[in-house]
């Protein structure tokens, strides 16, 4: 952003206070996408942050928050393929509006701040070990109409803040096939073989352990099924970390999606 891009009325950056190293370097002010307002130094204002984004323990299973969660954790529908999997937010307002809009035409701008909730230590439990952050791969029809790849976009940009290397080359997706509204089994069935190794793949991810990055969990299905086709490829383990998860109704956890998603 410019210096002439800024209004009048506001005043220039000043050291950021209180809000941790994380903000520390990004003076500059920007728009919150959740509120509209202008935010010193984060992208998502403190008080989104606090209000919206509010940390909470979650299963590692299924990314649920713990206080809803059921008895029993059908969230690891594919043991021994995803190793665990972590969720910074809901899919809940404001964050399932944001990502819809992330992924229209248009909205590349909003990776950055998106990003930021992912790599939030406040957020996100630490992954040790991990050293390779890949995205769960788009169809080809997807990247075409939008013309960038949503979830490589969050990859790269959590493993820049991470410190971690990144590739958007491991996966190729075969399958575009829509999941809304299907239950939790067909989604799994139907993702089974939706993914392939790209030429290379074993030789990037083999030996090592990888963070698996997309927008949105719903029932884990694109997730177990990517991470199948990576420890196939011989990562040594495979995490994924997720902008949001889909809440389930109860009495349904894991079971049937009700809340629709852009896939
Ligand atoms: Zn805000
Ligand atoms: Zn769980």
């Amino acid at each position: 952003m410019r210096d002439a891009d800024l209004p009048r009325s506001m005043p220039p950056p000043a050291r950021p206070v209180g809000d941790g190293a994380r903000e520390a370097g990004r003076g500059w002010p920007s728009l919150c996408p959740a509120c509209d307002r202008w935010s010193r130094g984060a992208r998502v204002c403190a008080d989104c942050r606090r209000h919206l984004a509010a940390p909470v323990p979650r299963c590692l299973a299924c990314a649920l928050p713990l206080a809803a969660h059921p008895v029993t954790c059908n969230g690891a529908s594919d043991p021994g393929a995803l190793a665990s999997v972590r969720a910074a937010v809901d899919y809940a307002f404001p964050w399932d509006i944001l990502v819809r809009r992330f992924k229209s035409v248009g909205g590349l701008s909003l990776a950055a701040p998106l990003a930021d909730l992912m790599t939030d230590p406040a957020c996100i439990p630490p992954c040790p070990g991990t050293t390779l952050v890949v995205p769960v791969p788009a169809a080809a029809s997807r990247l075409a109409e939008r013309g960038y790849h949503p979830a490589w976009e969050l990859a790269r940009r959590v493993a820049r803040a991470l410190g971690l290397d990144a590739t958007p080359q491991t996966l190729v997706r075969r399958i575009d096939r829509a999941q809304t509204g299907a239950r939790s089994a067909d989604r799994f069935a139907n993702m089974r073989a939706a993914f392939a190794a790209s030429p290379g793949a074993r030789a990037t991810v083999s030996g090592r352990p990888v963070l698996l990055v997309d927008d949105v969990m719903t029932t884990g299905a694109t997730l177990h099924a990517a991470a199948r086709q990576l420890r196939q490829s011989g990562a040594a383990r495979v995490d994924a970390l997720v902008l949001a998860r889909t809440p389930a109704p109860a009495g349904t956890v894991g079971t049937v999606d009700t809340v629709t998603r852009p896939d």
